[in-house]
């Protein structure tokens, strides 16, 4: 541990990725800390839940051989010796069919586009994979790029259909850094020792890591209330940052030296009291995409692919993500895990659907691209939601973010719409943690 000359109590709103990264590393350097969590449990984003019976993430997660920051948190907590490393294989589903695109070979097999496309769009993947320079690429919506890189044949058939996947219709708002950092971390782990795309993840999931992160947390001192929920932040009488929560009935209020809220900008700016307007709008601005996944344990794999990218409009989910061509089935109860997910802009009804009809309109539809898959096979089928997930990043992103540091006297906001240069992943989110405490602290 290394000591601070001046150690302070911190309190930290949120206990996601970024909630206990922030509370590892602050004890480390000496200082008290209390981190304040809503719901019943830690992990936020990451957390599992039980399907039948077994328990797993409620949104898919991997970890890339190129996920360094992860992985030293994991071998801090114990487990970077536990991943178990997978060479995957990527599908496309297009026009009612399933490819494989994998390899070179299968890359230069795949139909619709003829050689000079393919050329470009492999042009273009170099490209990205060899820009340093990303902030040139905020200012280029990402349409005119692809574009200018892929041509109008390959954008229209590949990359239109996978923007709107990800992105909605805000991908017309989107810069070209978007298409830039989600290369570079794929080609990142290709580059990553070994030639090949290899995924990893820890036996149990993620509710194997916040176990063990949450026990490392706890021998550390971390005060750690879970179903604790923060409902104001702001200068008390006594001139310091306060935070007021809920646990149970009770209210009540506590101050500390310094606070940080790493909840979504829109939701910080309604919790901190004494925010200046301008703060306060900016912080509005922050545009976020919504994420309804359904997950599907089935009594057979539907295919051997990792992700399934899908360029056909009528399937209403963004791709297939076959957990089980990753994670082992004995992890699984002998099952196959496919989650099906679909971001939507803000404001989208489909966020508001039930779950059954949810179930119902997305199961149908896999069925429709599976034919063989019969009801009999489906053995657990849930809903999982989340509102608030991937910033848009709109042209000049980094220069309309708001401060991290606020306008209220020791009071932050660190989130991960500070991913500037990268897509939303675990390692982006410890990366922002640590990289924005730094300057904190310094
Ligand atoms: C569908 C999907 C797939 C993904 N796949 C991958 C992947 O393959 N690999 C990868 O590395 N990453 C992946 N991610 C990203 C990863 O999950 C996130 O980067 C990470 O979990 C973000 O952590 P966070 O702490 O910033 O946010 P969150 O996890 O959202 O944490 C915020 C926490 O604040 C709590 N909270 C809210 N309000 C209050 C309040 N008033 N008081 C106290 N606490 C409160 C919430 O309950 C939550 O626990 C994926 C995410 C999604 C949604």
């Amino acid at each position: 541990m290394i000591l601070n000359k001046e150690s302070k109590k911190w309190g930290i709103v949120g206990g996601g990725i970024m909630g206990m990264t922030l509370a590892h590393r602050l004890v480390k350097q000496g200082h008290t800390v209390t981190l304040f969590e809503s719901a019943s449990e830690l992990g936020g984003l990451v957390s599992s839940w039980k399907m039948g019976d077994i328990e797993w993430d409620k949104f898919y997660h991997v970890i890339l051989l190129s996920d360094f920051r992860t992985r030293n948190i994991l071998e801090e907590i114990g487990l970077e010796d536990k991943i178990e490393w997978v060479e995957t294989k990527t599908g496309f589903y297009m026009k009612g069919k399933l490819y494989s695109m994998s390899d070179t070979i299968e890359f230069l097999k795949f139909p619709t586009l003829n050689l000079l496309d393919k050329f470009r769009l492999g042009l273009t993947i170099i490209v990205a994979s060899n820009i340093k320079n990303w902030k040139r690429l905020e200012k280029i919506n990402v349409t005119t790029w692809l574009k200018r890189w892929s041509g109008s044949n390959t954008y229209n058939k590949i990359w239109l259909p996978l923007l709107r996947a990800k992105l909605g219709e805000s991908y017309q708002k989107t810069s070209a850094v978007f298409i830039w950092a989600t290369i570079q971390r794929l080609y990142g782990a290709r580059r990553s020792g070994l030639k090949k795309e290899m995924f990893g993840f820890v036996p149990g999931g993620y509710k194997t890591v916040i176990e063990s992160f949450k026990k490392k947390l706890i021998s550390e001192k971390v005060f750690i209330k879970i179903a604790h929920a923060a409902n104001e932040v702001k200068i008390s009488d006594n001139n310091k940052p306060q935070i007021s929560f809920t646990h149970g009935i009770v209210d009540e209020t506590e101050e500390f030296d310094e606070v940080i809220v790493t909840l979504p900008s829109g939701i910080a700016a309604k919790l901190c009291t004494g925010l200046s307007i301008q703060e306060v709008a900016k912080l509005n601005d922050v545009e976020y995409l919504s994420v309804i996944c359904v997950a599907v344990l089935l009594d057979k794999s539907i295919s051997q692919f990792y992700v399934t990218n899908i360029t056909d409009d009528w399937v209403p989910f963004t791709g297939v993500i076959e957990m089980s061509a990753l994670v082992d089935k004995k992890y699984l109860g002998g099952n196959a895990l496919v989650y099906l997910p679909k971001y939507l802009v803000a404001n989208d009804p489909l966020f508001d659907w039930g779950d059954d009809e949810i179930k119902t309109y997305f199961t149908d539809n896999l069925k429709k691209m599976y034919p063989w898959l019969t009801d009999d096979d489906f053995k657990f089928v849930g809903v999982a939601r989340a509102k608030h997930v991937i910033t848009v990043a709109k042209l000049g992103y980094s220069e309309d973010l708001p401060d991290v540091k606020t306008s209220i006297p020791g009071v932050y906001i660190i989130n991960t719409s500070h991913i500037k240069d990268g897509t939303l992943n675990v390692n982006e989110t410890i990366r922002v943690a640590e990289t924005k405490l730094d300057e904190i602290l310094n």
